[in-house]
């Protein structure tokens, strides 16, 4: 049976669902979800391409700055979690580039967060010392760095329309000929006063406990996550939904657990989560800020030096990477610290 027979299966015997659930189907179905089937992030089957699949010095510059941080925390024995690796490709790179910072690799324990088993497989390739843990709460204790990239735009939404007579929450129904389609509950609430008819809001379900599992260890003890993801400050008031399938936007409901679904991520929630929970909070930036601030032109002139063939595309990558008609502005950093530790490089 396909996710798409098996969603409708679900809708006729329990009635439409939310967008979230949609999602998590689409994402984690064990049997027939995007992350347990195809490890098709990077590489020439790849759906999308993401900062440290687009260049080697994405992953080198986060390295540094883990560097950085542990040098800054006194140098203890600690965590390197990374969450969502993909194909382990930001890992490889950082280690690479941290290799004569002495004493670093020594006290890195590298912890990968992961619930896709075929990619899985490509993080061992590129980071073989690695332990994995299903969730952040598995991790082992301890001070930690934390980083994440493109992993926030993961966890499934619930989305809210405006109609002319309120709120409604947008759900996953099927329509008489069985197939797919979105449609709206009835009314949950008024509209507020300018509020603009059309508008969509939507909230991430899972974030609280993401930001309180952080919080819970970086109160334990001292630490920083780094959270780089495409997203907003201010709510835009549209659907951010998005599926890619071969680097193409498809519809959501064409192809379920073939395109990889995706959120921006309301870096503005994250921010106030996380001050509530007591953490000190750095960001967001965007991304061309963040990588300009830990020197990627610097970088960029060394590697086209070293390799004058290469300076070509070199150059691309750091557009790519900076610029902000590309991947610079939209992609947005934030970094969550333990209490009164000094303000992290490239804020
Ligand atoms: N950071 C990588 C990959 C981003 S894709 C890169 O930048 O290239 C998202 C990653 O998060 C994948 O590795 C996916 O399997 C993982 N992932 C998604 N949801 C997850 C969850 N709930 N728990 C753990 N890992 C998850």
């Amino acid at each position: 049976m396909s996710l798409t027979q098996k969603l409708v299966e679900h809708i006729r015997d329990n009635g439409p669902m939310t967008v979230a659930e949609f999602m998590s189907a689409c994402l984690y179905d064990p049997k027939h979800g995007y992350y347990a089937t195809r490890p098709a992030i990077g590489g020439a089957n790849a759906d999308f391409l993401t900062a440290p699949e687009a260049s080697q010095m994405f992953g080198e510059l986060i390295g540094l700055w883990c560097a950085h941080e542990w040098d800054a925390l006194g140098k203890p024995a600690f965590n390197l979690i990374e969450l969502g690796p993909g194909r382990g490709v930001l890992m490889q790179d950082a280690w690479r580039a941290t290799q004569r910072i002495e004493g670093f690799h020594d006290a890195a324990s590298v912890v990968f967060v992961e619930t896709s088993a075929p990619l899985m497989d490509e993080q061992q390739k590129r980071a073989p010392s690695a332990e994995w843990a299903a969730r952040l709460e598995d991790a082992p204790p301890g001070p930690c760095l934390i980083i994440a990239n493109e992993f926030l735009d993961c966890l499934p939404i619930r989305q809210f329309v405006l109609g002319e007579d309120g709120w409604h929450e947008k759900l996953a129904g099927i329509d008489e000929a069985d197939q797919l389609t979105f449609g709206l509950s009835a009314v949950l609430t008024a509209p507020e006063s300018d509020d603009e008819p059309g508008a969509v809001r939507e909230i991430a379900p899972g974030l609280p406990s993401l930001i309180y599992e952080v919080e819970q260890r970086l109160h334990a003890n001292p630490g920083r996550a780094l959270f780089i993801d495409y997203g907003y400050v201010r709510p835009e008031g549209a659907d951010t939904l998005q599926a890619l399938k071969n680097h193409t936007k498809v519809d959501p409901l064409e192809t379920p657990g073939e395109a990889d679904l995706t959120a921006h991520v309301d870096f503005a929630r994250v921010a106030h989560l996380a001050r509530e929970a007591g953490l000190d909070v750095h960001g967001p930036v965007t991304q061309g800020e963040f990588l300009r601030g830990l020197g990627i032109e610097v970088r960029a002139e060394a590697l086209k030096r070293a390799n004058p063939d290469h300076a070509e595309r070199v150059a691309r990558e750091l557009r790519r990477l900076t610029h902000s008609d590309e991947m610079g502005a939209l992609f947005k950093v934030i970094c969550l610290s333990s209490p009164n530790l000094p303000p992290p490089p490239g804020f």
